[in-house]
């Protein structure tokens, strides 16, 4: 799956993604069935989804519809949802939050 196959899908099902730990991206989406082939191609692009959360890229907001009044031009052809930098600072494991904070900076 591709990436930008792997993000309409991630839209279209509404799937939440956050970091897990060691460098992993997992679903925050309980009791939802997800496909082997899309936990695949979320291992398979973990790195740029990774940057991709950290930066509250609008490609990986999982409801455009919810949230779009947050979406702000944040530069360099990009968008980025508020909504979602709130989601993430609360669904993310606590232990993550210091490593998390010091990818956003750099
Ligand atoms: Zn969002």
């Amino acid at each position: 799956m591709s990436l930008l196959e792997l993000l309409q899908h991630i839209q279209r099902q509404r799937l939440i993604l956050r970091y897990g730990r060691a460098d992993r991206i997992v679903l925050w989406s309980p009791n939802r069935v997800v496909s082997r082939s899309t936990r695949q191609a979320i291992r398979d692009h973990a790195q740029t989804l990774r940057q991709m959360l950290s930066m509250h890229d609008v490609n990986v907001c999982p409801n455009a519809s919810l949230h779009r009044e947050e979406w702000r031009y944040a530069g360099q052809g990009r968008y980025v949802c508020g909504a979602c930098e709130r989601l993430q600072a609360w669904i993310m494991p606590r232990k993550r939050e210091a490593s998390y904070r010091e990818q956003k900076a750099s």
